[in-house]
Order: C-alpha cells, then structure tokens, then sequence
C-alpha cells in the first residue's frame, strides 16, 4: 500500500504510524515521520539470508566513501563446532567515520544475528563499537564482531576471543 519494503513488520509499523496521523488532531500530537533507515530483510532458506542497510555499490552510489570486509563462517568457532560452515559476513562501512553502514550475512541462524547490525545502523555505531563490544564466545552473533575486526586485522593470526 505505502511502497515500502513488503515486510509484515513494516506494514504494522506503517499502521500504527497511520492511526496516530489519523489521531493527531484529537491527540494533539505531531504525525510521526516513518523511519526506514535500518529494515531488516530474511530469507528463510538453509543456511538463511539476512541484510540490513547497504551493500557497498548502494553505499557508493549514495555518496558514502564506503569499504567492505567479508568474513567467512568456516573461521567462526560456532559453525566450526555445529558443523555448519558454509557462508559469510560482509560489513560495509563508511572510511574514516567507521560508520557501519550494512550487513549482509548467508549462514545459519543469520535472521537472528543480523538483529545487533540492525541496531548498529539505525542508532549509527561503528565497526569499532562493535569490536570493543563483549560478544560470547560460542555463538552464531560472534561472526558480527569477527567480520567487523577484519577491517584492521587478520583475523586468521588471532588466538580465540582476542
Ligand atoms: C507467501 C508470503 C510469505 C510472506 N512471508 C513473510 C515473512 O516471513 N515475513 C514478513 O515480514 N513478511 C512476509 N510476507 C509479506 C507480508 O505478509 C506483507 O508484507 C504484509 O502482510 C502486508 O500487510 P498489509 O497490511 O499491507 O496487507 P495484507 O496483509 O495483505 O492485508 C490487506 C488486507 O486487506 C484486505 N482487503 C483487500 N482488498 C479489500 C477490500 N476491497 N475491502 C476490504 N478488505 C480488503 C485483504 O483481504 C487483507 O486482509 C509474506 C507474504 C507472502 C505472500
């Protein structure tokens, strides 16, 4: 109906956006803008497909000096253990800010992963954010802070956790 992506999360987020405009006079409060900056999009296929924000030709095209990385699942400690090892990481970023700008991520359970690079781009953090943020080891949501240290460093040279 409003020409945003065809997501059921979108649409209810487009309703309700839609009932308080409807509202506004009675309720005394400003329409609220729709923010679409940081949609989440899944496929559930095996392993799944999940992206949030940019690719690197999107970012470019848009003006950003933006740098990617790809991490792949054969060198995160979760997929080695679970026996599931086929696909990637890929960051895009902005040079100099860091800013992350997308995620784009093939592997098992990415749908749930790419959840922490939804809030990243939406309230505008930095690959470096994500590095010097705790992940726990073991899990599928470690592939985010690995392929974000890829930017500035080999992550083959590192021991676990560093
Ligand atoms: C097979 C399939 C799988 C999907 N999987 C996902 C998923 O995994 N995750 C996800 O986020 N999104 C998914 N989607 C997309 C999601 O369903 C839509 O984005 C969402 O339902 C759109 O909501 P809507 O309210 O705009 O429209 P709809 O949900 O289509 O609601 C429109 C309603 O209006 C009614 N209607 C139409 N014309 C009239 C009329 N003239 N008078 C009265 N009523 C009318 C219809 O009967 C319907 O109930 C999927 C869609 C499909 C088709």
């Amino acid at each position: 109906m409003t020409g945003g992506p065809g997501y059921v999360y979108v649409a209810a987020l487009g309703g309700g956006i839609a009932a308080q405009a409807a509202l506004s006079e009675a309720t005394g409060e400003a329409p609220i803008p729709i923010d679409l900056r940081a949609v989440p999009r899944v496929t559930f296929t095996d392993p799944q497909v999940a992206a949030v924000g940019f690719t690197e030709k999107e970012a470019r095209a848009a003006g950003y000096n933006a740098r990617a990385t790809t991490f792949p699942i054969t060198a995160l400690p979760r997929g080695v253990v679970s026996h599931r090892t086929t696909g990637l990481v890929r960051l895009v970023a902005e040079e100099g800010t860091d800013r992350l700008l997308g995620a784009h991520l093939v592997a098992a359970n990415a749908g749930d992963v790419i959840g922490e690079a939804v809030l990243a781009v939406r309230f505008e953090l930095t690959t470096r954010d994500l590095v010097s943020t705790l992940h726990a080891y073991l899990t599928w949501g470690e592939g985010i802070k690995l392929s974000a240290q890829t930017f500035t460093r080999d992550i083959a040279k590192l021991s676990c956790c560093a």
